[in-house]
């Protein structure tokens, strides 16, 4: 991709035309998409080299045509495991099989390939920023024991834990608090020289385990697992899974080792609580918030990076054109990107999947104890029947698209 217009000189009085605090995914992204296309652009973020953190690790779906559409796969396949299919399997047994192009990788090596990207036309400074102020002409980013930035847009793809939001009168409202638990470890066979399967899907047995899926597939060039939990942090059995996690996954889901192969858990288990939450008041004058910023995802429902990639291509390619083509930075202005549609169907998105997981795994009303059992019920007729017929099961799916494979 080209820069789109050269160089222009910068307003008086800023030293950059665009900001954006915070260099994980989004931000990184971001500054990518618009250094590119020729605005000067100083992305700002606490670590000099992104550490290794627990986020995503599994890139898939409409994740890998929305990094091709920004000209960004070839940098994720170069720098991740591919994978073409994950055996998916419930008490016990084959459920079907998804067969698709998925990438593992550890979020530190995925934002690492990603900045290796930056054009020259974003400046990278490493710092912390301690507070930001916005308005309708100019924007000012104080970073510790470095001087100011100023830019006429703030861009804050700051991450869950976000607090500079408040320094510009933007809240957060709790959807769903403590929603879902996700785990992270690193596994390798135990008694063979490989696993059964490249990549498998384990579904939780029983309403009362609270767990919805546990994967196993290749990243960083070990067998990763992640495990998506509805349960309360609280829980005896969550301490027990950090500190025994072989012997309760053994137990909890009896099946796992007759289809995957006896395993041992190499590292300390990561775990992640989520909380659900949505920024409100956020059509402000001179300020933009992206990404984990302005709504958080629950891991389970796998929706993170297809929100935050739909944020940063809305914003990027439609939106900030049309902003910096005017004097000025109104909050009007900001309002049309909170109320582009195709964001706020992507949000919408992000928010029932989150509920549909937990429903599903959870939920003891009849309605979602019917539902649970025409799911998986489907899943197992439609995988018969494509073993004889795929043309007719892919026109089945084609009918209704069961939202369960947006995760897998
Ligand atoms: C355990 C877990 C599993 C997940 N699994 C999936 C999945 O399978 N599929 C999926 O699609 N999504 C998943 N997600 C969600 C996905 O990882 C996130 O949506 C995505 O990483 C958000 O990226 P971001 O750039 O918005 O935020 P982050 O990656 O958190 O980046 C925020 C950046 O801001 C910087 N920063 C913050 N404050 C300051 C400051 N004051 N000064 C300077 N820098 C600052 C931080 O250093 C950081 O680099 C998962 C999330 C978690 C936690």
């Amino acid at each position: 991709m080209t820069a789109e217009h050269s160089l222009r000189p910068l307003p008086t009085g800023t030293d950059t035309e665009i900001a954006i605090v915070g260099g994980g995914l989004s931000g990184t992204l971001a500054a990518t998409l618009l250094g590119r296309s020729g605005y000067r652009v100083t992305l700002i973020d606490r670590h000099p080299v992104f550490p290794r953190e627990f986020r995503v690790e599994k890139i898939a779906g409409d994740q890998i045509d929305k990094l091709r559409r920004i000209g960004l796969l070839d940098s994720l396949s170069a720098a991740a495991a591919a994978f073409d299919e994950i055996v998916n399997v419930r008490k016990g047994r084959v459920l079907d099989r998804t067969r698709a192009r998925h990438y593992g990788i550890f979020y530190d090596d995925l934002v690492a390939a990603m900045r290796a990207e930056l054009p020259e036309t974003v400046r990278f400074v490493a710092g912390r920023v301690s507070a930001v102020e916005a308005g309708s002409e100019r924007q000012r980013v104080s970073i510790i024991g470095q001087p100011d930035v100023t830019a006429r847009l703030l861009v804050l793809a700051t991450g869950m834990g976000d607090i500079l939001r408040r320094d510009v009168g933007i809240e957060r409202r709790f959807v769903h608090q403590r929603q879902s638990l996700t785990f992270g470890f690193n596994v390798r066979p135990a008694g063979a020289s490989a696993f059964k399967h490249t990549a498998l899907t384990y579904y939780g047995e029983r309403v009362s385990d609270g767990i919805d899926y546990l994967n196993f597939f290749p990243a960083g060039g070990v067998t990763r697992a992640n495990l998506f939990v509805f349960r309360e942090h609280t829980d005896p059995w969550v301490k027990a899974l950090r500190d025994r996690p072989r012997e309760m996954l053994i137990e909890t889901l009896p099946g796992l080792l007759d289809t995957f192969g006896n395993f041992e858990v190499i590292d300390r288990v990561s775990s992640w609580l989520t909380d659900i939450t949505v920024a409100e008041n956020c059509k402000r004058d001179g300020v933009v918030l992206i990404g984990d910023a302005y709504q958080t995802s629950c891991p389970a429902a796998g929706t993170g990076v297809s929100r935050l990639l739909t944020d940063v291509e809305r914003l990027c390619m439609v939106h900030v054109p049309q902003w910096m083509a005017s004097p000025g930075m109104a909050a009007a202005k900001i309002a049309t990107f909170y109320d582009d549609p195709m964001k706020q169907a992507m949000d919408e998105r992000g928010l029932e999947l989150a509920n549909f997981r937990r429903s599903l795994t959870i939920d003891t009303d009849l309605r979602w104890r019917a539902r649970r059992q025409v799911h998986f019920s489907r899943r197992r007729i439609l995988h018969e029947i494509d073993k004889f017929s795929p043309s007719f099961a892919a026109r089945l799916r084609g009918l209704k698209r069961p939202q369960v494979e947006a995760v897998t």
